[in-house]
């Protein structure tokens, strides 16, 4: 029987991990891929404190798992399919491999990018439509990208394109952009990167890969098409929370995880941390923190202790 399970390995389970089991906690982690999560998914962590040296995602998810490996933690490399009893004092954690049990839950199953839903997105999915330019941006060398998007992932991944491709295009459905101001300084100085706003994608088209990005004004209906190879979609996050619904946890109208300041979700003993919770920011600092927040509550709910 464990204390404490956590799903997912991103910073807000291994944050939630060291915590619990330095409370004292037989403390579970599970992971469907590798440890690390989204962060592992960008080139430069710039904003996390104590890493003046800007490492890249893996780097620091790296070094939180090394921190993570210090302590009495179970790790298991599977996914969780079903939680039974999740109301219940005891609760049973199903996965392929087996039925594990569990005196409290902490959710930290993150978020995945969001689709576009444009012609031709599926269809050209690894063939040259990405939503990680960190993982696949470099199968493109000397190649011409779009992004779509406007916020700090879309500019962050636009600059890391134009470190290899040709020519780098933004495109962005409005004329605001939800990046901060010194990563738009920094692209609007970049001599391969060009700004498209009040541009939406209409579809994706090519042969056997992708070739094209047709294209249209918001505001004129305008349309066109542009060259390119990858086509990278940066348009932000869906929370993977299907999981905690099927068991009874509520959720906002968008699908996150609602929380009290404890990070309590609605059925006792059932707690949430970082992007898979309604929260004002979505970072590895705010995963971090309220990964050490739930797991303090549920060490704090195993203790008897409001
Ligand atoms: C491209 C990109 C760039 C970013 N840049 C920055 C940045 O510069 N600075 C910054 O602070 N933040 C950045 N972020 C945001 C940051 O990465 C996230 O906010 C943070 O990593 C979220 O951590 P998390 O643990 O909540 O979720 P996640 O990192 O999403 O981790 C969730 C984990 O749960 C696992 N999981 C899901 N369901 C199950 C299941 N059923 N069973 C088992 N495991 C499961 C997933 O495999 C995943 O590993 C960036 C994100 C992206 C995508």
């Amino acid at each position: 029987m464990y204390d404490v399970a956590i799903i997912g390995g991103g910073a807000a389970g291994m944050s939630a991990a060291i915590y619990a089991a330095r409370g004292g906690m037989n403390t579970v982690v599970f992971e469907k891929l590798s440890c690390g999560g989204q962060m592992t998914r960008t080139n430069e962590i710039d904003n996390y404190p104590g890493f003046a040296d800007t490492p890249s995602g893996a780097e620091l998810a790296e070094a939180i798992k090394n921190h993570a490996g210090k302590f009495d933690i179970e790790f298991k490399n599977e996914g969780v399919k079903e939680i039974r009893g999740a109301d219940c004092s005891v609760k049973t954690i199903v996965t392929r491999r087996g039925e594990y049990q569990t005196r409290t839950v902490i959710f930290a199953t993150g978020a995945s990018p969001k689709k576009l839903g444009a012609d031709g997105e599926e269809k050209f999915a690894g063939a040259g439509v990405s939503y990680c330019a960190t993982c696949d941006g470099a199968f493109f060398k000397n190649k011409d990208a779009v992004v779509v998007g406007g916020g700090n992932t879309a500019f962050e991944d636009a600059l890391y394109l134009a470190n290899f491709c040709e020519n780098v295009y933004i495109l962005n459905r409005s004329k605001r952009f939800r990046a901060v101001k010194t990563l738009v300084e920094k692209v609007k100085v970049n001599p391969k990167i060009t700004i498209y706003t009040d541009i939406a994608v209409d579809y994706f088209d090519g042969a056997n890969a992708l070739e094209r990005v047709y294209v249209k004004n918001t505001a004129t209906n305008e349309r066109g098409f542009i060259n390119a190879s990858l086509a990278v979609i940066a348009i932000g996050i869906t929370p993977d929370s299907a999981l905690a619904k099927s068991c009874g946890v509520e959720t906002c109208e968008r699908g996150f995880i609602k929380t009290d300041m404890y990070l309590a979700a609605n059925l006792v003993g059932v707690f949430a941390a970082g992007d898979v919770r309604v929260s004002p920011l979505r970072q590895v600092i705010t995963a971090a923190a309220d990964g050490a927040v739930a797991a303090t509550s549920a060490v704090n709910y195993l203790n008897g202790v409001k």
